[in-house]
């Protein structure tokens, strides 16, 4: 496989209004894809550099810098070549992590003015126009999606209104772990896309207001199953192509820290450094092989609900190939080999 499995990118966010009036100072500065910290009270020799694969720069007020980002510039390098691997058979995984307030939504679905839209919708707009523009009567695509919710080790269906949560994860011995009863609607265009997007959200929304904000405590995973199936005219062999793109916002990392906290505080915030804690491991141990350019050893899926469900799409596995199974005509099957590519954004 060519190039990192996984990736990381940096983005810092504008000033708020509110930090804007406080005349609030910026420590951050990027140069190519290192991001510079500064502590104000320390010499400027004390800067630390960070290098990541990209490092973007939002403050309006130096738009001419070569690191300033805009949602286009962001989905060109980011949701494009997921995109692209997608359609290779690879199981992708965008992950947006950081406070909140930080940028995550902005990031992944961005606000409805032009120029605003976040990756996700320039991905599954991007996606329909290129199943529009290479579907033919041998090559058909489908494309199903679902949204949950992990609040507290917990699963919730967001595309089911009557869903309360506490789904069970289970592992089928081909195709990996998955949702038991969670709902997979099949969509055929990007405003189904949308609309059911804005439905899933307006679940979290009401869940959050009767919950106190449950949002900013919960991970939220859309994932588009998509598949291609090309049909051989000669001899009627049949060949399915499946892929999972996941698209994840995760919890407010400040929830993390329980300092302090009690009670139901204490569980969401033990609950989410449980996830962000084990997320950070798979990744750096799956990072830790690409490098080395060898198996990894053990990698904790297991250890929380979110790791379990992208495990798939953060490690990917070994499945029989299609034409080493020897597939019969008419006969369909996966055609997944090790299939892992993961992004993801610190804001
Ligand atoms: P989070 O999802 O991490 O809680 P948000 O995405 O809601 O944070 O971002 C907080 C606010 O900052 C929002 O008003 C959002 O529009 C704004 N914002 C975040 N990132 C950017 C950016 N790169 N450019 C402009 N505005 C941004």
């Amino acid at each position: 496989m060519a190039g990192a499995s996984v990736k990381v990118a940096v983005r810092v966010r504008p000033f708020s209004a509110r930090e804007s009036s406080r005349q609030a100072k910026c420590v951050i500065q990027m140069q190519g894809n290192t991001t510079c910290i500064t502590n104000p009270k320390l010499p400027k020799d004390a800067t630390k550099h960070f290098t990541f694969d990209y490092s973007y720069w939002s403050h309006t007020s130096v738009s001419e810098d070569p690191n300033f980002a805009s949602q286009r510039r962001v989905y060109q390098d980011i949701g494009e070549e997921m995109l692209a691997h997608a359609f290779e058979g690879y199981n992708v995984c965008i992950l947006a992590y950081g406070q909140t307030g930080a940028g995550k939504s902005y990031t992944m679905m961005g606000r409805q003015e032009p120029g605003q839209r976040g990756i996700i919708p320039q991905l599954c707009e991007d996606l329909f126009a290129r199943i529009a523009r290479e579907g033919s009567p041998e090559l058909s695509f489908s494309v199903e999606v679902s949204y949950l919710e992990i609040y507290c080790e917990r699963v919730r269906d967001l595309l089911n209104p009557k869903s309360r949560g506490g789904l069970r994860v289970r592992e089928h011995p081909l195709l990996g772990p998955y949702v038991q009863d969670l709902s997979r609607l099949a969509v055929a265009s990007f405003a189904d896309i949308a609309d059911l997007m804005d439905s899933g959200n307006k679940a979290r929304t009401v869940a959050a207001t009767n919950m106190n904000e449950t949002s900013s405590r919960s991970h939220a995973v859309f994932t588009i199953v998509f598949s291609q199936r090309r049909q051989d005219p000669l001899s009627d062999l049949t060949t399915e192509k499946v892929s999972r793109i996941s698209l994840v916002d995760l919890a407010g990392s400040e929830r993390a820290d329980a300092s302090g906290a009690k009670g139901v505080r204490l569980k969401e915030g033990a609950n989410i450094n449980k996830s962000l804690t084990t997320l950070g491991k798979v990744i750096s141990a799956l990072a830790d092989a690409t490098s080395k350019k060898k198996k990894p050893d053990f990698i904790p899926y297991r250890d929380s609900v979110l790791t379990w469900l992208l495990k798939e799409n953060l490690g990917g596995r070994e499945l029989a190939h299609g034409h080493d199974r020897g597939a019969e005509p008419g006969r369909h099957y996966a055609d997944r080999t090790k299939q892992i590519r993961c992004h993801a954004v610190i804001n």
